[in-house]
């Protein structure tokens, strides 16, 4: 079965593992501090902080911004769980935005509506907005970071698909509040499993740290109780473990000097679908916006005639192609809808993901691999 995505492991990435095991630290040690400090360097961001899952980063971000219960954020309905789910954790309401239709990302005239929308009673209550840069498209920062500022809102987004992405000419992780990245092995780096929040703002990486380890500080500025000796520390918050151990931050830490021509490579095969594609008429090929470049986490096709996507998945499976659909609407899940979210709420959301698959793309998918995959989705529709 050819995968939707898939890592790439290099012996140099193997040695940095082995190297880090080797060490004194096997957890929260120097490697952790080292992946940190690359992160944001390479997206400019002036703090970043590593988490055992990039859900984990989420969480720590919906708490450094300061939701709780009976708030509530805007976010997008297509994508995946975590991005709403971490929210919830904290007590917070999502309400769901609908997408553009050529993106699929949150569309900030959407999100504008539900804020003058909303009854004044509930408009205290709305702390966030939360933006998804689907498929690896950024969503539209500069509208979403004004509309944050006039409406006294934090900005997050999820940017586990994006890192590698630009945005008018600028990388992902500065240009955010908050900016989270997923190291999972279907991301554009992988540390197995993990995650990072970047930000600018001193006040919430100091949260996020505190958050990250049980909501313990040993930091001397930060204790309400001074000059208790080496050993003292303070539980401040109800925090949970979320480091990353060093194994992890080792790997990524290689990985992330090979993040540039991993992007070059998923660009190579977006390419050469784009062009084998082009006059395909039963299919919507997807749609790099003109503001940016996108880090090509998902190819992500849509039927004309979304009836026939069982039979499309079907062949595909039968042929060993390992396509994925990107994403049952959040709402519509069980758990959503036993909350009270209804079908019909974000029309654009449900019919992107009524027609949508998405066809394997990552960095070591060989040209025989691609064409195959081409040859049998261009016999489907003959
Ligand atoms: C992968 C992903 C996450 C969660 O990241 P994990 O590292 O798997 O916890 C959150 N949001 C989106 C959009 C994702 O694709």
């Amino acid at each position: 079965m050819i995968p939707y995505s898939h890592q790439v492991i290099g012996e140099d990435d193997l040695r940095a593992v082995a190297k880090a095991l080797r060490s004194d630290w096997l957890t929260q040690g120097p490697e952790v501090l080292r992946f940190e400090k690359a992160l944001a360097k390479y997206s400019g961001a002036r703090y970043a902080v590593a988490f055992s899952h990039g859900t984990a980063a989420l969480h720590a971000a919906f708490f450094a911004a300061g939701l709780k219960r009976g708030d509530e954020f805007i976010t997008t309905p297509l994508t995946f769980a975590a991005t709403a789910n971490a929210g919830v954790w904290q007590g917070a309401k999502p309400i769901f935005a609908d997408v553009e239709w050529d993106t699929g990302n949150i569309n900030p005239h959407e999100v504008e509506k539900k804020i003058s929308n909303l009854p004044r009673s509930r408009r205290g209550k709305l702390k966030a907005i939360v933006a998804v840069d689907y498929s690896g498209v950024p969503v539209r920062l500069d509208e979403f970071k004004k509309m944050a500022h006039k409406h006294n809102l934090i900005f997050i987004e999820d940017a586990a698909h994006a890192l590698g992405a630009t945005y008018k000419g600028k990388k992902i992780g500065a240009l955010a509040d908050m900016t989270m990245f997923s190291f999972h092995p279907v991301k554009s780096i992988t540390t197995g499993e993990g995650g990072a929040i970047l930000t600018n703002n001193k006040e919430w990486y100091e949260k996020m740290l505190l958050f990250r380890n049980h909501g313990i500080t040993k930091n001397p500025k930060l204790l309400k109780k001074k000059n208790q000796g080496k050993w003292y520390y303070e539980m401040q918050a109800l925090g949970l473990n979320y480091r990353m151990t060093d194994m992890q931050a080792s790997l990524g830490f290689s990985q992330l000097k090979k993040l540039t021509k991993f992007i070059s490579a998923r660009r190579v095969v977006a390419k050469r679908y784009m062009q084998a594609f082009r006059n395909e008429k039963n299919i919507i090929l997807p749609y790099e916006a003109s503001y940016g470049r996108s880090a090509w986490h998902l190819f992500p096709i849509r039927l004309v005639n979304p009836k026939k996507r069982p039979f499309v998945f079907k062949k595909l499976q039968e042929a060993g192609i390992g396509a994925q659909v990107h994403y049952i609407p959040v709402y519509l899940h069980p758990y959503y809808k036993k909350l009270g979210y209804k079908k019909g709420l974000c029309p654009n959301a449900e019919r992107f993901y009524a027609s949508e698959i998405s066809i394997p793309i990552f960095p070591s998918l060989s040209i025989k691999e691609q064409n195959y995959i081409i040859k049998k989705i261009k016999e489907l529709f003959e």
